[in-house]
């Protein structure tokens, strides 16, 4: 780590000024000069860096925050840079051209390069100084619009480690709330007392867990206790919300160590009921394989869909829901269609998973069904079905976690796929005169060959 004792050097900002939420804490902040700390500019986005210099000749003033500061203290690459200022969003945007205001809860200036985007936010206050306005009667922050100065901004971020400030003008870090202590350390650390943070905003507890999974950090003891005592009031952030915060969790390469940590804090069963409620080792498995898939795709740049990930993260709620479904009268498909429709209505209450990721996750699902009941020359059509792809390495994931009766299942597909076109014909018909000799032989009719597919996939 590139961090060394630095901010043991007390700034020359020093206020000595009381902090008046918790009186005899000393609020002054700790500056660390240019010279004293490894942040560089040239590992910032540049794109972040006009922003700041065009506040700065604005006279306005202006700081790099949160991950941007924090992962490169870490020596890690920020995933975005954002931008912090003294300047209204409606004077951010007469300052740039390519500029867009965005937010309700959150008045924000979004200003574009191309397709990058730097988000720049007004400096904000805590809502005591305003009277309780914008925060519902369980304390609930539902607008967060008071505009504050850089010591107010500070106190009301998340955690301290994502409060930590690069100053445009000097090139300085600021930190007000013990945040490099806390990099140095190793701890996500909620600022202020943290049954008040996550009363006022329940997705906290979501943050925490996807800083500790990202930067292998712990959460602090009594963040985590804080956490166990509110975890009930996740239920009510609402479902949309809820959708992009479980994409951060699983989309950035720490899919695995997200879910272990969601695990471990009961928060699986906020999100994902019906996956908790039927998690045997099986399904475990077969989501950590699926994780340990994710992260490796990530690191080596692949891209993944989200519509993937849901599908796997429900896989174990979606054997059960099929497990229940009385099979004599459905086929194989048609228990598909179905345990993936009611999966995924009972899902909705949780998170609201848009359409255009559902339908592709319960194709992803009907899928296997198709892919189990090889009749005839169908598997040649569904080789060159769009969705082909995901479903294969779904039935992979599948044999790969050990789920059991798939034996060869995978093999033969990724064998079909290898071979001439005049080699597939053969392979089809030697599967369906396979499957007629095995019917012959016991005796028995069509419908009890479904039935043993149905239960192969049990
Ligand atoms: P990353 O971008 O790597 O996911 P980040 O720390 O930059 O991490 P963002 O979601 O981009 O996280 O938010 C930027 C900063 O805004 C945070 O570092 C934090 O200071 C503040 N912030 C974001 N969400 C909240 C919240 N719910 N409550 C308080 N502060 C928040
Ligand atoms: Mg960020």
């Amino acid at each position: 780590m590139k961090l060394t004792k630095f901010w043991q050097r007390i700034g020359r900002n020093k206020k000595n000024k009381g902090n008046a939420d918790t009186p005899g804490v000393d609020s002054s902040p700790t500056v660390i000069d240019r010279s004293d700390h490894a942040l560089s500019r040239k590992d910032m986005s540049e794109h972040a860096l006009k922003v700041l210099y065009r506040l700065k000749k604005a006279r306005y003033e202006g700081y790099l925050v949160g991950g941007g500061v924090r992962d490169l203290l870490l020596g890690m690459h920020p995933k975005d840079f954002d931008v912090a200022t003294n300047a209204t969003p409606e004077e951010v945007r007469k300052l740039f051209g390519n500029c867009r205001l965005i937010g309700r809860r959150f008045r924000l200036a979004h200003v574009h390069f191309g397709r990058n985007i730097i988000e720049v936010a007004t400096f904000r206050a805590s809502h005591d100084q305003q009277g309780g306005e914008g925060v519902t009667k369980d304390g609930m922050i539902v607008r967060d619009n008071v505009y504050g100065t850089l010591e107010d901004d500070a106190w009301r971020r998340d955690f301290t480690v994502n409060a930590l400030y690069y100053n445009i003008y000097d090139f300085s870090i600021i930190d007000y709330t013990g945040g490099l202590k806390d990099i140095e350390n190793k701890t996500i650390r909620m600022i202020g007392d943290a049954d008040e943070r996550l009363q006022e905003d329940p997705v906290r507890m979501l943050r925490a867990v996807r800083f500790a999974a990202k930067l292998n950090f712990k959460i602090e003891d009594s963040l985590s206790e804080s956490i166990k005592k509110n975890i009930h009031l996740l239920d009510g952030v609402p479902t949309a919300r809820l959708f992009e915060e479980v994409l951060k969790l699983f989309l950035h390469g720490h899919a695995l160590a997200s879910y272990e940590l969601l695990k471990e804090f009961d928060l699986l069963k906020h999100l994902f009921s019906q996956t908790a409620e039927n998690l045997d080792d099986a399904g475990d498995r077969f989501i950590t394989q699926a994780l340990i898939n994710t992260d490796a795709r990530i690191k080596q740049g692949k891209p993944i869909a989200p519509a993937f990930l849901y599908a796997a993260l429900l896989w174990p709620a979606v054997r059960a829901e099929m497990i229940g479904l009385k099979y004599d009268d459905l086929s194989l498909l048609q228990s598909y269609q179905v345990a993936g429709q009611n999966v995924l209505e009972n899902q909705l209450n949780q998170i609201l998973i848009p359409k255009r990721f559902g339908i592709p996750m319960r194709e992803i699902w009907t899928m296997q069904a198709r892919l189990a009941v090889r009749k005839g020359k169908r598997p040649l059509k569904l080789l060159s079905v769009p969705r082909f792809r995901a479903a294969y390495d779904f039935l992979l994931l599948r044999e790969q976690s050990g789920e059991t009766q798939l034996k060869e299942l995978g093999e033969w597909w990724t064998q079909i796929q290898q071979v001439s076109d005049d080699e597939k014909l053969v392979m089809c018909k030697k599967l369906s005169s396979l499957e007629r000799t095995k019917g012959r032989k016991k005796g028995k009719g069509k419908k009890q060959v479904k039935k043993n597919i149905v239960k192969e996939n049990e």
